[in-house]
């Protein structure tokens, strides 16, 4: 599998963790738009958001608040983008499902 999201829950390229769980592991992008940028990603091999399993959106559902908070608190941010892109239309370059966090900060002009 040529997914470089595989290759990293794998252990064959390596990350920055920040979270690990059954299902889902959430590290440091490796290209951050703000400091404490995070990934949340499946462990399973997913496109599309479109085609989780329950027990994989139960447990984004449930981690995604508490991940949020904790890259909140580290960054001391006034707020966060948690954006999911699906497909290339949608901008999506990595084929396997995630979820970014991003702190943002007041006019800090990283997007609208
Ligand atoms: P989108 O979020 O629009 O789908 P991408 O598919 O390019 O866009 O997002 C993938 C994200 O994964 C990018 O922000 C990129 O910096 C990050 N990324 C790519 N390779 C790695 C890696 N080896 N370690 C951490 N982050 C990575």
């Amino acid at each position: 599998m040529d997914c470089v999201f595989c290759k990293i829950i794998a252990g064959e390229i390596p990350c920055s963790k920040v979270y690990e769980d059954q299902n889902l592991l959430a590290f440091m992008d490796i290209n951050p738009l703000a400091e404490f940028h995070t990934l949340v990603i499946p462990k399973k091999h997913i496109e599309f958001l479109w085609d989780c399993p329950s027990e994989i959106s139960s447990a984004l559902g449930e981690a995604l608040p508490k991940i949020s908070r904790a890259v909140q608190k580290a960054s001391a941010s006034d707020g966060c983008n948690v954006l999911n892109n699906n497909a290339s239309a949608a901008g999506q370059v990595v084929p396997h499902i995630h979820f970014h966090i991003i702190p943002r900060f007041e006019n800090d002009g990283v997007f609208t």
